[in-house]
């Protein structure tokens, strides 16, 4: 049976970093990609993803491994639908990588600002902070719960193998958060 694929998103670069000064060595590093994935209506979707260049292919490479496994993934939409606010964008459950701003509760540029972060589910997978503030504020992680991230799913070691770095296990909680810090 043919079912069309449903579209999440079908931007360009240039809209997709639209909205905020972004400064231009940045800009130059960043590519949209095109991803595939199951998402909770079991149909196939389209969505996309802002990343840093050298990790396009792999992306691509990754979301096709993870829709064979069947893991959910809500959507992916540039977060500038979201006129780059995070905590909307993590409660409207979407997965996004390439955001300009700090980590949570530090002045550190988080590694989103390169395009080299990944957060997955956020409202499934939120992220627990050391004083124990949830983001988004209506997170909770629930591991029997589909799209859920858990140690030892399939969707960890796909990336694990590929040489990232998944937060979920880490003191400070961050359960959605997979990067890929050595590709620059
Ligand atoms: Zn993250």
């Amino acid at each position: 049976m043919y079912t069309a694929v449903q579209i999440d998103s079908n931007m360009t670069l240039e809209e997709a970093l639209a909205e905020i000064e972004i400064p231009r060595h940045i800009r130059e590093l960043l590519k949209i990609v095109t991803i595939s994935y199951v998402s909770f209506d079991d149909h196939i979707h389209e969505g996309q993803l802002v990343v840093h260049k050298n990790i396009a292919d792999d992306v691509v490479e990754i979301f096709s491994a993870i829709s064979k496994t069947g893991f959910p993934i809500h959507h992916a939409i540039p977060i500038v639908k979201y006129h780059w606010d995070d905590e909307a964008s993590m409660s409207d459950n979407n997965t996004s990588a390439f955001n300009y701003r700090v980590i949570h509760g530090t002045s550190n540029l988080s590694n989103h600002s390169l395009g080299l972060a990944i957060d997955i589910n956020p409202l499934f997978n939120p992220c627990y902070a050391i004083d124990g503030s949830v983001q988004p504020a209506l997170g909770k992680y629930e591991p029997s719960k589909a799209g859920t991230i858990r140690p030892d799913d399939e969707i960890v070691s796909i990336f694990t193998s590929r040489g990232w770095r998944w937060l979920g296990h880490r003191e400070r909680k961050d359960w959605q958060h997979f990067d890929k810090v050595d590709a620059v």
